[in-house]
């Protein structure tokens, strides 16, 4: 059976260098690293994240200058607020928690942010960084794949890797990632006919769908490494509610080299990469290196 991917073990090994860091560049800055997190609204499970976000900035040291605005709040205030933030000098990361009420524009709010400041690497520049192969701030979630398969002393290059999703949050970043780490990429989605052919030679196989246990045993080559992104919430028979990603774990385990656990694979990646680039932004904004 397959090596389970400890993501909340190697989110704690990555925090712990991050709160130590921090510890150290404080002393020469004058100020601690900072982020804001912009909520609009009262989405229960946005609610969850951003506070799971600002809890994890206590535990690195890093100050939260978040903000929670109610549900009409209109796009000018928010682009005011985004403005705000771009000029406070103790705000080394903005983000804007999605999805928005649907009034608001989320990709105009997206691309107000500093490119500099965008720790979530959502904004057109960031993303052209990316494209081109230069340094820059890179979405959280397909950074931290790249973080757990680097934990895991697994090198891409020379390997075949799927990706199945094509967002422009998971599934696009992640495929230029693995590009550029050398593997020879495939991308399937809604609209691939046989997904199973495309998935069953894939080395690696990442799965960004949001359809529960989407992926089978047999839609995977034996020994391959599987990366599960999604996270659904799902009610047994039972009547009881649970987390399942887009992978059915307990028959994929049994032929996969190595798997990522729903909860406790990607998802606390996600959230140590955005503190991650919130000290990598501060460290260059204030010419720490
Ligand atoms: P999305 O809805 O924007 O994109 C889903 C993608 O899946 C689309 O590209 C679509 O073409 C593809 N797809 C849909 N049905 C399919 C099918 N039957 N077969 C093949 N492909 C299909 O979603 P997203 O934002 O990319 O998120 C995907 C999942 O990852 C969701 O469950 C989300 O909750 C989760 N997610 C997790 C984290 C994390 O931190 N772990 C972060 C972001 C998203």
């Amino acid at each position: 059976t397959a090596v389970i991917i400890d993501g909340k073990a190697v989110a704690e090994k990555i925090q712990g260098h991050l709160r130590s860091q921090v510890e150290a560049l404080v002393q020469k800055a004058s100020r601690p690293p900072g982020l804001a997190v912009l909520m609009v609204g009262d989405n229960p499970a946005s609610a969850a994240y951003v506070r799971n976000k600002e809890r994890s900035c206590g535990k690195v040291a890093i100050a939260s200058y978040g903000r929670h605005f109610p549900t009409e709040t209109t796009q000018e205030e928010l682009m005011q607020a985004i403005a705000e933030l771009n000029e406070d000098d103790r705000v080394d990361g903005i983000l804007v928690q999605l999805p928005l009420p649907k009034h608001l524009d989320a990709v105009a709010a997206i691309n107000h942010i500093h490119p500099d400041k965008d720790v979530d690497g959502l904004h057109p520049v960031n993303l052209g960084r990316l494209m081109r192969g230069e340094p820059g701030l890179c979405s959280c979630t397909p950074a931290g794949v790249m973080a757990l398969l680097k934990n895991y002393g697994i090198d891409p290059k020379g390997k075949q890797a799927t990706i199945v999703g094509r967002s422009i949050l998971v599934g696009k970043p992640i495929a230029l990632m693995l590009l550029a780490a050398d593997a020879t990429v495939t991308m399937a989605h809604s609209r691939s006919p046989d997904l199973g052919a495309i998935t069953r030679s894939a080395d690696i196989l990442v799965v960004a769908v949001g359809r529960p246990e989407l992926i089978t045993a047999e839609m995977v080559k034996p020994g391959a490494i599987v990366i599960d992104v999604g996270i659904n919430r799902v009610t047994d028979y039972e009547g009881k509610s649970r987390l399942t990603g887009d992978v059915n774990y307990d028959s994929v385990k049994e032929v996969a080299g190595f798997i990522t656990p729903v909860p406790g694979g990607v998802g606390p990646m996600t959230v140590t990469l955005l503190l991650q680039n919130t000290v990598k932004s501060y460290i260059r904004r204030l010419g720490l290196d």
